[in-house]
């Protein structure tokens, strides 16, 4: 099922995105087993990181989105390939937090007031694209739109929501991404300003049984409107035996050795999606032997 909606107006000043990320945050809490306040953290960063993702040019483009800051949270963690097909993982999954003083999650206690956002590019060229801004409210929304104005001249405005069930579940996840594209008069600003404004929290909308593609439509009534894109974005982690193997051989030969002699199994499990891969220490030896016949 269609969970992502891309969309421009038909003169080409507006161009936004909205995402149903649900099943994506659902999935990131049964494997990571967040806590309330961290699966909100988690999953708007996996929103957030979906929809940049899907902004990158070629299929093998890859985007991480990093937000650390000094809260408890000690940072979130993803990646998004070039389809917005997205992976995460929190640097404590169990941070347990009072709801804040408007009776919400309190995600901004969690990620910290200070710190910092990074976004890396990896657009298969020698050197990756790396954006980096100060976090401004914690709230992960605040801090995207801040990145996208200061870092990529981007003026936009990003809405990103996550409603936890009572037994913890994700009930509803989502956001959208709306940007001005070069040229945008005044007057769109002032009708997407307005528009914004009046919208209700996008788990809200979800919850009213709309769609991105309705989200989107609603938003931008105003506008006439062409879609881009419609297609469904999952939770997806591409690990292999093979990449981490990669891993291994890059911790060095001496470093290998040590591990081979210390135990006769080593586990190395993807923070991503916690599988488990093993390696006995004479598969160890075999990488070391590789790694010194490559010499
Ligand atoms: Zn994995």
């Amino acid at each position: 099922m269609d969970n992502f909606c891309k969309v421009l107006t038909k003169d080409g000043m507006v161009r936004a995105l909205a995402l149903d990320a649900t099943e994506i945050v659902e999935q990131a809490r049964r494997i990571h087993e967040t806590t309330p306040v961290m699966t909100a953290a988690l999953g708007r960063t996996l929103a957030a990181a979906s929809m940049l993702g899907s902004l990158l040019k070629s299929p093998k483009d890859t985007l991480t989105l990093q937000i650390k800051g000094d809260g408890p949270a000690g940072g979130i963690m993803t990646v998004s390939d070039a389809e917005g097909n997205v992976r995460g993982y929190p640097g404590n999954p169990d941070v347990d937090l009072p709801l804040n003083e408007k009776g919400k999650l309190d995600v901004a206690g969690a990620i910290g007031r200070e710190g910092t956002l990074t976004v890396i590019k990896d657009l298969n060229l020698k050197e990756p694209y790396i954006g980096r801004t100060p976090i401004v409210s914690g709230e992960i929304a605040e801090d995207v739109t801040h990145y996208l104005m200061v870092s990529e001249q981007t003026p936009s405005a990003v809405a990103l929501g996550v409603l936890v069930d009572r037994d913890w579940s994700v009930k509803k996840a989502g956001g959208f991404l709306i940007q001005l594209m070069p040229g945008a008069d005044e007057l769109t600003i002032t009708k997407l300003e307005w528009a914004i404004a009046h919208t209700a929290p996008v788990t809200e909308l979800l919850e009213q049984g709309l769609s991105p593609e309705d989200i989107l439509r609603r938003l931008l009534e105003e506008f006439e409107v062409e879609v881009l894109e419609r297609g469904e974005k999952c939770y997806r982690c591409d690990c292999s035996r093979e990449r981490v193997e990669r891993v291994l051989i890059s911790m060095g030969a001496k470093e290998l050795e040590t591990l081979a002699r210390e135990q006769e199994v080593t586990e190395v499990g993807c923070q991503f999606c916690t599988q488990k891969y093993r390696f006995t220490s004479e598969e160890l030896l075999n990488l070391v032997d590789s790694l010194r016949n490559a010499e």
